[in-house]
Formats: structure tokens, C-alpha cells, sequence
């Protein structure tokens, strides 16, 4: 999916034991539970890969 604010790509950025999505262009966060209701089957698929997310 794409940031909210310039349009970039979102990566899935996992740290610790929280994972978080950043923005490859302007390097804004989110958590998981701020685009939860966006989020696109492809970014789905990768975040299903953690099993421990911690929807904080
Ligand atoms: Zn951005």
C-alpha cells in the first residue's frame, strides 16, 4: 500500500517485537492498527508472515 502523505511505497519494518510500516519516501511510520482498515491483500499477505505482531 501506499503513504498517506506522499504516495510512496510502504515496507513492512519489523523491530523487536513490534512491526511497523515506513514510508520509502518521506520515512513517516505507521502502526499497524492506524491503516489497519487500508491495508491492501499484498500487505496483508506480508504481515501475516509475523506471528507475533503486536497490534499496539
Ligand atoms: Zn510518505
Amino acid at each position: 500500500m501506499n503513504c498517506r502523505e506522499c504516495g510512496e511505497r510502504l515496507e513492512v519494518e519489523r523491530r523487536c517485537r513490534q512491526v511497523r510500516l515506513r514510508c520509502q519516501g518521506c520515512h513517516k511510520e505507521y502502526q499497524i492498527h492506524e491503516v489497519a482498515a487500508d491495508l491492501d491483500p499484498e500487505t496483508e499477505a506480508l504481515l501475516e508472515r509475523y506471528t507475533c505482531i503486536i497490534y499496539d
